[in-house]
């Protein structure tokens, strides 16, 4: 079943942030000159998203500069950002393929040549100097605002210390390839290294860019590199429920040549009591989940062969 979404968001225009100051097109660090960690906000991994974007201007607009250690704000996919096309609002996620799926070091050390693989390369050694990273994305479908904190315990901490969103998914990511968020250190659990994605709400959905606003606010004040009264001052209104914690059991990969075809819409959250609940078709193949009170994890429509449809999970908090 398909399904579309008003435009409800204006694309920032990101130009101003090209040269930006570390030899890499739209990437720029703030020296506090003194120690710290090294906290980066990145935005476009996906070019579609429009959330990201609008909190990064917003936060170069007010002048932002860290107390301590270094901030780093950077336009990941900028070139398939700067595709965007409202009449054609899914096309521009990638240029050739999919940035956030290509982090695994034997990828970036390989021969594979496309827009993304080049990026990734060019990034890669800023990257390396990271410490905290906050990626920011949005969702294809209208679901619940969530963090992805990886499969470690030190990511559902991170993930608890910035208190929002409600929602916080404990994964390993994707049968198709290696997530920034899983890159390196921030991967390891014996790193202090330590990385979050956030998933702000529908890609185009005004609520999106008050969710990303939030969540880097939140994220800053925790890393320790801006203002107590300017994060104080920019809280927003967000409360900070209770976080409901969800362990990934693994993700549904698409055999079947064409798109896996849902039975019901789904958004995300929904828990099916009963194992071996018909979900939709992979091909002509009946997919069934594989449990009871299973959790389904951003259910995505549009999904081909290697890639995943949902991710299933339990409550665990
Ligand atoms: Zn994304």
């Amino acid at each position: 079943m398909t399904q579309t979404y008003p435009i409800d968001l204006e694309p920032v225009d990101i130009e101003p942030y090209r040269e930006g100051n570390t030899g890499i097109p739209f990437m720029t660090t703030f020296d506090s000159g003194g120690d710290g960690p090294h906290v980066m906000v990145m935005v476009v991994t996906h070019g579609n998203e429009l959330c990201g974007p609008i909190a990064v201007d917003w936060l170069f607009k007010q002048g932002v500069h860290p107390r301590r250690g270094k901030l780093t704000l950077g336009f990941s996919n900028w070139r398939a950002y700067q595709s965007f096309d409202p009449d054609d609002p899914f096309a521009s996620r990638f240029v050739d393929e999919d940035i956030n799926r290509i982090w695994d070091v034997s990828t970036l050390d390989g021969d594979r040549n496309t827009a993304e693989m080049e990026r990734a390369r060019e990034i890669r050694p800023l990257l390396d100097q990271v410490d905290l990273l906050l990626d920011i994305h949005s969702m294809t479908t209208l679901c619940e605002p969530l963090m992805i904190c990886g499969p470690h315990e030190k990511g559902r901490q991170f993930a608890r210390a910035v208190a929002i969103p409600e929602y916080v998914v404990c994964d390993e990511g994707h049968i198709a390839g290696k997530r920034m968020r899983d890159y390196g250190g921030f991967g390891d659990p014996g790193s202090p290294k330590n990385a979050l994605l956030v998933e702000c709400g529908q890609h185009w959905e005004k609520r999106s860019a008050q969710v990303a606003h939030d969540v880097m606010v939140r994220f800053l004040g925790h890393c320790g590199v801006v203002d107590a009264d300017f994060v104080r001052q920019n809280l927003g209104d967000s409360a900070t429920p209770k976080q409901k914690i969800i362990e990934v059991t693994g993700p549904y990969t698409v055999t079947a040549d064409q798109p896996f075809t849902w039975k019901d819409f789904y958004v995300g959250f929904e828990v099916i009591e009963k194992a071996g609940t018909v979900l939709g078709l992979d091909g002509d193949k009946e997919v069934v989940t594989p449990y009871d009170n299973c959790v389904l994890i951003m259910p995505n429509r549009l999904k081909g062969k290697g890639h995943s449809a949902v991710r299933f999970g339990r409550y665990v908090d």
